[in-house]
């Protein structure tokens, strides 16, 4: 039915005409803390099935819940990071459903009174667009344990690790209107979090999920009812997810129907959505105040205390970067997505040129590392060493092409680039003399091509510098060559 001929991004053609979609997340954000949000009780992933588990987790009867005060720092660095209004009175609520890895029949969590209230972050598109989305709020809950129906044959177990995990809900304003902005806001708070070390981002272990909220309307219209898509891993998914139902959308409308607001869950295999349960409403759950637990509160000087550890953050990083090395900001933005992008980066441009580094750290060390499943950390080549390998081109000591042979062999072998220019004889030849006797030799054995080109064949120009880099195993200056060419060619 779909087609995405000359649509922007967002847009749905169906038969009846253009409509667009909007998009609200609520990501799950695991707090990188050793100990639950109640317990004591380790936190950590891949411990074996219910070795992880206080008392408090596996609600025995007269148990008390007692706040992690680590998790709650975590909670108001995040809500700083994302420029949000921190709220220093907040309250804990059970939100009532029953689950069999639920012992409580209940989670605490936070409704009418967030920890953190509204903020917003400012997205990167492409290399020219950038867009702002509203976080409606954060707050602290707890995980729930995992049934595990694998097992065995007839039964199922259950797996109450996770039980009682911290996590930050955080809810964004309705405010995406594609899936690639999704993605690239999924993206965003990833960082953020990851640079202030609040959750550690790893989505494939699911310390970060995100459930998305879409819905399609005609352009400008008010907005028509949700569906909830719940607990994608992946960027990927998200996108592929959003995409999808968002069609489905548009073809029950088209065709007389009417969406019912529910929870659907993402089909990997198909690539589409399946409807899970009608949605709740709030009321369903009968939330209330958890009485085992008073208010949160805390001063405005502790606030402000922890502004002080905040680090320098990915927006203002980015805007450092284009401004002391001249690169541009889509590439900046990339630098900036993990913290040791960055410094890898000042690193390598240090006293050489910023914008070839980057397109150097970009194209090539980032596609050699993902070919041969690296990351920066364990990365053959330095900072220093590639840094080098700029300075070399820029020089001109070597060419580009050159450069592409001494990186791949410095993927290998961890020698720096002058070592290997040395022991290959790599260096670029840039004198006349050396280039004139090359210019000679494909002269003579083209003299067909040279009459034409005399003729009046132009394009024929490109072969003979082709002809002469070859002779010369790429070394030759190709600028030199051009030079020398047009003044020989007569
Ligand atoms: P619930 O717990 O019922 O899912 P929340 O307030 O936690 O409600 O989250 C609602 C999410 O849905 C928010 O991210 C919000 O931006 C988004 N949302 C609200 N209305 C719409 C709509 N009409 N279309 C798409 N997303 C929406
Ligand atoms: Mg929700």
């Amino acid at each position: 039915m779909t087609e995405t001929l000359n649509l922007k991004p967002g847009q749905i053609k169906g038969t009846s005409g253009i409509w667009e979609m909007v998009i609200g997340l609520e990501i799950h954000a695991q707090i990188s803390s050793k100990s639950k949000l109640f317990s004591g009780a380790s936190a950590s992933f891949g411990s074996d099935a219910n070795s992880s588990v206080s008392l408090v987790d596996a609600a025995m009867p007269g148990m008390l819940p007692v706040i992690n005060k680590f998790c709650v720092e975590q909670a108001v660095k995040t809500g700083l990071a994302l420029n949000a209004k921190i709220n220093n009175i907040s309250v804990f609520d059970r939100k009532n459903y029953f689950y069999a890895d639920l012992p409580q029949g209940y989670q605490i969590s936070q409704f009418t009174k967030p920890i953190v209230g509204e903020g917003e972050i400012i997205i990167d598109l492409d290399s020219e667009n950038q867009t702002v989305v509203g976080i409606e709020r954060l707050h602290l809950e707890q995980d729930a344990g995992k049934s595990l129906h694998d097992q065995h044959p007839t039964k199922s177990f259950i797996d109450l690790n996770r039980t009682g995990v911290a996590l930050m809900e955080i809810v964004s304003k309705p405010d995406i209107r594609s899936p690639q902005e999704a993605g690239a806001y999924v993206k965003k708070i990833r960082s953020i979090l990851r640079y202030i070390g609040a959750c550690d981002g790893n989505m494939e272990e699911g310390s970060l999920r995100a459930d998305c909220n879409v819905s399609v309307r005609r352009p400008g219209d008010e907005f028509g009812t949700r569906c909830e898509i719940k607990n994608l891993n992946s960027i990927r998914f998200i996108i592929q997810a959003i995409q999808s139902e968002a069609e489905r959308q548009v073809d029950i409308i088209e065709s007389g129907g009417k969406i019912n607001q529910e929870t659907r869950l993402f089909d990997t295999s198909t690539g589409e959505t399946r409807s899970m349960r009608s949605k709740e409403d709030a009321h369903d759950y009968r939330y209330f105040p958890d009485p085992d637990l008073l208010p949160l509160e805390f001063s405005n000087e502790w606030v402000a205390e922890i502004k002080e550890t905040l680090p320098e953050l990915p927006d203002s990083l980015k805007k450092r970067l284009i401004k002391d090395f001249g690169i541009t900001p889509y590439d900046a933005s990339v630098l900036v997505e993990e913290k040791e992008y960055t410094d890898f980066y000042i690193k390598a441009a240090n006293g050489v040129d910023g914008k070839l580094t980057a397109n150097w750290m970009i194209t090539e060390l980032f596609g050699a590392l993902k070919k041969e499943n690296l990351t920066l950390e364990n990365s053959p080549v330095s900072p220093e060493n590639l840094g080098k390998l700029v300075g070399l081109i820029s020089k001109g000591i070597i060419s580009g092409k050159i450069a592409k042979d001494v990186f791949s062999e410095m993927m290998i072998s961890k020698k720096s680039p002058a070592e290997i220019v040395r022991e290959k004889g790599l260096e670029q030849v840039s004198d006349d003399k050396e280039i004139l006797k090359l210019i000679d030799k494909v002269i003579l054995e083209n003299q067909e091509k040279v009459k034409d080109y005399l003729g009046g064949k132009d394009k024929l120009f490109g072969f003979f510098v082709g002809q002469v880099m070859k002779l010369s195993q790429g070394k030759a200056n190709p600028g030199l060559v051009n030079k020398l060419l047009k003044e020989n060619l007569k």
